[in-house]
């Protein structure tokens, strides 16, 4: 057990909810912090306040929506039709160019503000839908830029960076949170809690990592 305080980047969503319950295993204390950035399932921000709460961790929650009015991105903007595939020449629509950059830069100066020096995200490089900013080299070259741009020592702390989805099921099982993590987080891109929408890219990836974990651990459907 660290002795220390960490700081979650926690959207309420199946990553960054398992990556809560592994801080809280792995640190003395911990907080947690959600942004609004004009998403459309702005529901999450809900979610995450209750799962903080039930989890009786301090929630914190910041306004970032200038990061919607930066592109045009499928999460942010009702108008466009969501990209069910990553398109073969680049990212899909569903990325918000900059997200984590922004997260992670405010998280530590919010964390430095509070005497905090490691900060947890819930990226993958695994299964990291095509999104640029959830690969690992992008995550080591900004905790360096984030050490020398503040004179700090952060320790960015990505629990699920190598797991695939159903890795990442089986964590949340084996700190005995799966049922919580199943029914109450919210990682539908149209906002519906628990096992989604089914229709999304995000519901898709999600749901075909709980039937691959339940059916190698426990020979069920879903
Ligand atoms: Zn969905």
């Amino acid at each position: 057990m660290n002795k220390s305080t960490a700081l979650v980047v926690f959207s309420g969503g199946q990553d960054s909810t398992t990556c809560l319950f592994w801080a809280k295993r792995h640190f003395l204390k911990v907080e947690a912090l959600t942004f609004s950035y004009g998403q459309k399932h702005i529901q999450e921000v809900d979610v995450a306040r209750a799962i903080a709460h039930d989890a009786d961790v301090e929630w914190h929650h910041m306004d970032a929506s200038f990061i919607s009015l930066l592109s045009r991105n499928s999460l942010t903007d009702s108008s466009i039709v969501m990209d069910q595939q990553k398109p073969a020449d680049g990212p899909p629509n569903t990325f918000v160019p900059g997200r984590n950059l922004f997260f992670l830069s405010i998280a530590a100066v919010f964390a430095r503000e509070h005497g905090i020096n490691h900060l947890v995200t819930g990226v993958s490089q695994t299964d990291y839908s095509g999104y640029p900013d959830c690969r690992d080299a992008f995550i080591k070259s900004l905790n360096v830029s984030l050490n020398l741009g503040m004179d700090e020592q952060f320790v960015l702390h990505t629990p699920l960076m190598w797991l695939d989805k159903a890795q990442t099921w089986a964590m949340a099982d084996e700190m005995g949170v799966l049922d919580m993590v199943r029914t109450r987080t919210l990682t539908c891109y149209n906002g519906i809690v628990g096992d989604g929408c089914g229709q999304c890219p995000a519901c898709k990836l999600r749901r075909a990592g709980l039937e691959e974990y339940l059916s190698h651990t426990h020979g069920t459907e879903i």
